[in-house]
């Protein structure tokens, strides 16, 4: 990944909040980083990928996150495709897609319904075996980037259990529906995405038959570390931005850093970005080393890194005053982006019920 994050300063320059008012990351954008492979960085050598670890991938990812959180989206459901390709696909299949994500195609993942959302089970989307064909028929929400993505990677039930199917962002039947302005992560390229009797050849199907919640925990993992890092990415943006200004700034006769109370937010925005910093380099050295802990890291570095974003994003922008209150500021969006994050992948109240059966299956 050397030059990675040096590139993605250029390409960002300060047209973040131009990205976040419009909606849009121009696609120049977008393909420069996928063709070269950074948009999902741990894909194999083998594949043509960069082959970087779940640690220098979690660096990068927090880079691109303090830059700009819907890039960032993009990138993690980019690695979420490319990892769910890898954990549930043939070789065959192995061969078929992962050179094409390492070197400049676009993917999203589909799990959410409109009755869907955290109660993945309750899913109602099938992809149907007929001949040598499937036939998917589904209603998808929110799936972050399908605007941009040339393929969808679609979870839906299958036979008795559940599968993914890499649906073709243009094949007959898919119909891609932006969300209209999402609150933030703008620019992500959030849609809805129907499925109308989609006829794909049956190769596309990967790991049909398996129990559906597993199938959405191996996928939802990738997610999680990758929102993770970019949490401290957001964590990062706003401790470089609220120490610039209270430095800079003065009230009362002296630099706001110097009001102890000021002082106090910046505390605890440094033992935030901190933090989260360890659980996710403590998750990443899981991922690493192959520990069985790996499931159980990832989500305690996911709720413990979007708690800290959102916190810490509240803080920064109480410490900048109306300096945060202009639409597009580094930190008034970082507060609008946090928040999401608390949300998705497993909001916080599902992350808290994992780790509650974590700690409660314990050993004395
Ligand atoms: P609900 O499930 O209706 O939950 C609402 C609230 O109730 C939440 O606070 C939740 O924590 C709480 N709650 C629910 N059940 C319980 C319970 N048993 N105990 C305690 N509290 C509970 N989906 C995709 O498939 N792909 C994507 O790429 C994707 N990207 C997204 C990006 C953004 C910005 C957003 C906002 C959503 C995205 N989603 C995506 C959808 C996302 O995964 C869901 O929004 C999320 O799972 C929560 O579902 P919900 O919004 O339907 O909320």
């Amino acid at each position: 990944l050397a030059g990675a994050a040096g590139l993605v300063d250029d390409l960002v320059g300060d047209l973040a909040p131009g990205w976040d008012r419009t909606g849009l990351i121009p696609d120049e954008v977008l393909r420069a980083l996928a063709a070269r492979g950074l948009l999902c960085p741990a894909v194999p050598a083998a594949f043509g990928g960069l082959g970087a670890s779940s640690l220098a991938n979690g660096e990068f990812t927090a880079h691109v996150g303090s830059r700009c959180s819907s890039l960032r989206s993009v990138m993690t459901s980019q690695g979420m495709a490319a990892w769910t390709i890898q954990r549930l696909g043939t070789a065959q299949q192995h061969e078929d897609y992962l050179p094409e994500l390492a070197g400049g195609r676009l993917a999203a993942v589909a799990f959410s319904e409109p009755e869907a959302g955290s109660d993945l089970a309750a899913m109602t989307t099938t992809i149907e075996p007929d001949g040598d064909d499937v036939v998917i028929r589904g209603q998808k929400v929110w799936t972050t980037a399908a605007h941009y993505a040339d393929m969808i990677v679609v979870v839906g039930r299958h036979g008795s259990g559940a599968a993914a199917v890499v649906v073709p962002a243009s094949a007959e039947g898919v119909t891609v529906r932006r969300v209209p302005q999402p609150s933030g992560c703008r620019a992500a390229g959030h849609a809805d995405v129907r499925l109308d009797d989609v006829r794909l050849p049956a190769r596309a199907v990967l790991g049909g038959g398996q129990p559906l919640m597993l199938l959405v925990t191996t996928a939802l993992a990738y997610g999680r570390i990758s929102v993770a890092w970019g949490c401290v990415g957001i964590l990062r943006a706003c401790l470089d931005a609220a120490r610039g200004h209270a430095r800079a700034r003065r009230q009362f006769g002296r630099p706001l850093a110097r009001h102890q109370l000021v002082g106090r937010h910046l505390a605890n925005l440094l033992i935030a970005e901190q933090t989260a910093t360890r659980v996710c380099e403590h998750a990443s050295r899981c991922w690493d080393g192959g520990s069985p802990d790996m499931v159980v890291a990832t989500v305690l570095a996911k709720q413990v890194s979007a708690v800290q974003a959102a916190q810490g994003a509240a803080a920064a922008v109480q410490i900048l005053g109306s300096a945060a209150a202009h639409e597009g500021h580094v930190v008034e969006r970082a507060y609008r982006d946090a928040k999401l994050m608390e949300l998705i992948e497993g909001s916080t109240e599902i992350c808290q019920m994992i780790l509650a059966d974590h700690a409660v299956s314990m050993a004395a």
